[in-house]
C-alpha cells in the first residue's frame, strides 16, 4: 500500500547508537541525498576519493571534516538503494564513540544538507518503502507508536513552559503581518502600506532577537539527565519556588504566599549552557512546629548536604533573621551562590551587607520579573565549567531537530530584515515571513507536512 503513495522522503540523519561513552558510535544518513551529504563531509586519505563514484556495499576509511577542520577518523559504509534498511540510499559513519565527537559529526552532517531524524523514522521509512511486510509492520508500528509518544512527551516537557507559548505567539504575529501585506495588495484603498516597512522592521528585529534567545536556550532543555545536584535554600517565602520556576520557565513548583507551602522537595533538571543542574526546591529552613514541615526542613538540610551546589536565596525586602544566620552558617565552606531576591521591591538588605555577612559575592535578582538570571547562569557556568556531562539519546535528538528548525526561522527572518533594509517592497517579504512561520509551525506541530505521514501511519497501525 505504501509505494508511490507517500511523498519521497528528504535526507535524514541521526545517531543510531546510544549516546554514551563507548568504543564506537554510528551516525546513519538515509535518503536520496545521503551519498552527496556524506561526500560533503567525508575526506579520503588521498583526498581524491568520492563516495559517489564507489560501488554499493563497500567500506571506506577516511575522515569527517567540517570545512577545513578534521573531526574524526572514521569508517564509512556506503549502501545504495534498494538493498538497505530503509530502501533508500544509506551511509553509515562509524566513528570513535565519544559524546562530543559523535554529536559534532551529527551536527556537521545536519549542516551539510540532512535533517535530524524523528525517533523511529528510519524504521518508519523501511515500512513506508515496503521493505517490511504487514505482520512486521504491525510490530514495528507499536514500537514506533511508543517512540513517538516518548518523543511527544519529551518535546512537551521541553516546550511545556515558555518555549511553546513564545513560538506560537511569534508565529501568530508573523502570520498577521503576512495577512496585512496580502490585504494591502488586494485592497490598497482600505489597507495602507505607508510606514508599514518601519513597523515591520521593528517587529522582525524584536522577534528575531527573541527567537535567537530561544535558539540559544533550546539546547538548555532537558537533554542531559545527570548533572550538578543543586539545592535551593532559604527561609520560607523568600522566593525559592519562584526562582526555580523562573529558571525552568514553567509553573512546576507551586508558589503561594503562605509561609511553608513547599513541604516536600521537588526535583527538576535544567541545563545551563551545556551544564546540567538537578534543582531541588527545598522547604524553607526554620524551626518548624508542624510535623510535615519538620520533615521538609530536615530534607532541606539533607538535600543541601548531598548537593554539589547550594543556591542560597535571601529576601532583600525584609531584614535578615535567625533562619538566614543558620543558612549562612550551613553554607560556610560549601560551593554556594548567594542570591538577593525581590530586587524589584524596596530593599531592607543591600547586596553589600549580605556579601559582608556571607563572605561571598551576592547576585541581586528578581525571580518574579526574571531579572539578572543570566548572571546566575553565568556564575554557575564559571564555577563548574569543566564538569562531566552526559546526554540522553532521544531527548537530545529532538533538541537538535528543534534547534535546526528554529535556526531556519531565524534565517528566514534575517532575510526579511535584509529586504526591508534594502528598501524592497513589502510583498517581497511575505515569502520569507511565510517560511519563518512554516518552520515555527514544525516546532509547535501546527504545520501539517510531517504530521500527515504520522497520522496515516498511526491509522494503519490501529487497524490490527
Ligand atoms: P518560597 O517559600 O521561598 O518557595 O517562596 P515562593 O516562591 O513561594 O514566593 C513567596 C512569595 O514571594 C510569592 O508571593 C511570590 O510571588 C513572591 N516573590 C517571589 N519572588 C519575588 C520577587 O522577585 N519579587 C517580588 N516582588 N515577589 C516575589
Amino acid at each position: 500500500m505504501s509505494e508511490g503513495f507517500f511523498p519521497a522522503g528528504d535526507t535524514i540523519a541521526a545517531i543510531s547508537t546510544a549516546l554514551s561513552e563507548s568504543g564506537l558510535s554510528v551516525i546513519r544518513i538515509s535518503g536520496p541525498e545521503a551519498v552527496d551529504v556524506a561526500d560533503r563531509v567525508y575526506r579520503s586519505v588521498s583526498g581524491a576519493k568520492r563516495l559517489a563514484d564507489q560501488p554499493s556495499h563497500t567500506v571506506h576509511y577516511g575522515y569527517i571534516a567540517d570545512g577545513e577542520t578534521l573531526i574524526d577518523e572514521v569508517l564509512v559504509l556506503l549502501l545504495r538503494a534498494p538493498h538497505t534498511y530503509t530502501r533508500e540510499d544509506v551511509v553509515e559513519i562509524d566513528c570513535h564513540g565519544g559524546l562530543l565527537v559523535t554529536r559534532r559529526i551529527l551536527e556537521t552532517v545536519l549542516s551539510h544538507g540532512a535533517r535530524a531524524a524523528e525517533p523511529g523514522e528510519f524504521t518508519k521509512r523501511a515500512f513506508l518503502n515496503g521493505r517490511i511486510d504487514l505482520s512486521q509492520a504491525e510490530a514495528v508500528g507499536d514500537i514506533i507508536q511508543a517512540k513517538s509518544n516518548l518523543a511527544l512527551a519529551s518535546s512537551i516537557s521541553q516546550l511545556r513552559g515558555s518555549l511553546l507559548q513564545k513560538i506560537k505567539e511569534v508565529r501568530e504575529q508573523l502570520l498577521l503581518e503576512v495577512a496585512y501585506i496580502e490585504a494591502a495588495l488586494d485592497d490598497p484603498e482600505h489597507y495602507s502600506l505607508d510606514g508599514f516597512s518601519e513597523k515591520l522592521l521593528a517587529t522582525v528585529n524584536g522577534r528575531e532577537k527573541e527567537l535567537r534567545r530561544l535558539y540559544d536556550s533550546a539546547e538548555n532543555g532537558r537533554m542531559i539527565k545527570e548533572g550538578i545536584r543543586t539545592a535551593i535554600v532559604g527561609r520560607p517565602n523568600v522566593g525559592k519556588s519562584s526562582l526555580l520556576n523562573a529558571l525552568l520557565g514553567e509553573e512546576r513548583a507551586i508558589v503561594t504566599e503562605i509561609a511553608g507551602t513547599t513541604r516536600d522537595t521537588l526535583e527538576e533538571t535544567i541545563s545551563l549552557g551545556g551544564l546540567c543542574l538537578n534543582l531541588i526546591d527545598t522547604a524553607g529552613i526554620r524551626d518548624a512546629e508542624d510535623k510535615v514541615e519538620q520533615i521538609g526542613v530536615r530534607r532541606a538540610r539533607e538535600a543541601a548536604d548531598r548537593s554539589d551546589l547550594i543556591l542560597y536565596v535571601a529576601d532583600g525586602s525584609e531584614e535578615l533573621n535567625k533562619n538566614d544566620e543558620e543558612i549562612i552558617e550551613m553554607i560556610r565552606g560549601r560551593k554556594a551562590i548567594v542570591l538577593l531576591n525581590k530586587s524589584d521591591l524596596t530593599t531592607k538588605v543591600t547586596a553589600e551587607e549580605l556579601a559582608e555577612r556571607t563572605g561571598r559575592p551576592v547576585i541581586p535578582v528578581s525571580a518574579l520579573e526574571g531579572t539578572n538570571l543570566e548572571t546566575v547562569e553565568e556564575t554557575i557556568r564559571q564555577m563548574f565549567f569543566d564538569g562531566e556531562i552526559s546526554f540522553n539519546d532521544e531527548v537530545y535528538i529532538t533538541n537538535v531537530r528543534q534547534k535546526q528548525t528554529l535556526g531556519e526561522a531565524i534565517t528566514a527572518l534575517g532575510r526579511v530584515r535584509e529586504s526591508l533594509e534594502a528598501g524592497m517592497p513589502e510583498d517581497f517579504c511575505s515569502i520569507d515571513l511565510i517560511d519563518a512561520c512554516e518552520a515555527l509551525g514544525l516546532i509547535t506541530g501546527e504545520t501539517a507536512r510531517e504530521d500527515m505521514i504520522d497520522t496515516i501511519f498511526a491509522k494503519f497501525c490501529m487497524g490490527k
